[in-house]
């Protein structure tokens, strides 16, 4: 299990079973936000946030919705919106503290064009 939060502590997310590495992908938003993304489910990332605590940002075909605190505008993570895939989530773990973060392995992944890992 490991736990992250957003700067002013209002969005608490928990994965129950988090990975060892991280994405870095290069599509238009993730680069522009510099997130690195844990992949789960519903059943395995879980997001504590106070009622309306939450701002979204989808675009296109508005199949991921991208989560940021209303407080401190830290970006946590994106939520499926598809009817296809509905329980999808990744967490943001640039939120981790920075011990955690040193344990976490990058990997590269080309949203962008391919939909390939680069590494
Ligand atoms: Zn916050």
């Amino acid at each position: 299990m490991r736990e992250v939060e957003c700067h002013c502590g209002a969005v608490r997310i928990t994965l129950l079973e988090p990975s060892e590495t991280v994405t870095s992908c290069n599509c238009s938003i993730c680069r522009r936000y510099g997130a690195l993304w844990s992949y789960g489910t519903l059943e395995t990332i879980k997001v504590t946030a106070p009622s309306g605590g939450l701002e979204e940002y989808a675009w296109g075909e508005k199949g991921l919705a991208f989560v940021r605190c209303r407080g401190c505008g830290c970006v946590t993570h994106w939520e499926s919106r598809s009817a296809e895939y509905p329980d999808r989530i990744a967490a943001n773990m640039r939120n981790a503290s920075p011990e955690d973060l040193l344990k976490l392995g990058v990997r590269r992944f080309d949203g962008a064009e391919t939909w390939t890992y680069l590494d």
